[in-house]
């Protein structure tokens, strides 16, 4: 059996995990760092997350807790929470805000069984489903603009968007895509979507980060959804 096993994450592409088992003889420097941690802690400045082998090798590890530590992992990563994470212990506040967002990552990345299994975790240990605790993401956004998480909002988005039709939600990054709208080029944060009467489509309220000829960092413009594109 190998000792050790390194692989690119298949949740957050970028970020390896590196997978040390009892045999390796590097396990016995890393066992007391996996008590205080659990079952991993992420180095953030190798983009690297380390995992107890020990745990993996348990007959009720399954692929999905893998996936479920990985995505909690990465969003202690994404969300810029100090530069290694668990390595002096758990603060409660920052493990929940990884939680939700590993949730929502597992979600958005369509990991369906995994997601469950993270949102049970989620209800055990405080009393309640990540959807409960949404508001969690507006401390998150205070970090948008800083972090790999606006990125990786974004990417995801894209492919979203690519794969359905342009349907932008609150909270998404935009840009106006309209050569012939004077606002041509803006780009925002959607605020708000309303819908038109008579299945004439949405419109899209968006809060101008840019700068340009005619809009202005912090100006709302409201524009047809036909207008706008993933940024
Ligand atoms: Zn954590």
């Amino acid at each position: 059996m190998k000792s050790e096993f390194v692989f690119d994450s298949d949740i957050y592409p970028g970020l390896t995990v590196a997978i040390i088992y009892p045999e390796s003889e590097r396990y016995d420097i890393l066992e007391q760092q996996f008590e205080q941690s659990g079952h991993a802690f992420l180095l953030h400045d190798h983009n690297m997350m380390v995992v107890d082998g020990g745990a993996v090798g348990q007959s009720w590890f399954t692929e999905d807790h893998l996936k479920v530590i990985q995505a909690h992992e990465a969003a202690h990563y994404m969300a810029g929470h100090g530069k290694d994470v668990h390595l002096k212990g758990r603060d409660e506040k920052i493990e929940r805000e990884a939680d939700w967002l590993g949730y929502n990552l597992l979600m958005q990345k369509g990991h369906a069984s995994a997601a469950e299994l993270h949102s049970e975790e989620y209800e055990s240990r405080y009393g309640a489903q990540p959807e409960e605790h949404d508001n969690l993401m507006t401390h998150l956004k205070k970090h948008l603009n800083e972090s790999t998480l606006r990125k990786f909002i974004r990417s995801v988005m894209r492919e979203n968007f690519m794969s359905h039709s342009f349907e932008p939600l609150v909270g998404d990054a935009v840009v106006n895509t309209n050569p012939g709208c004077k606002h041509y080029g803006s780009e925002g944060i959607v605020i708000n979507i309303d819908d038109l009467s008579d299945d004439q489509g949405k419109v899209i309220s968006y809060h101008v980060t840019n700068n340009g000829d005619t809009f202005t960092n912090g100006d709302v413009l409201r524009k047809t959804m036909d207008q706008l594109g993933p940024r």
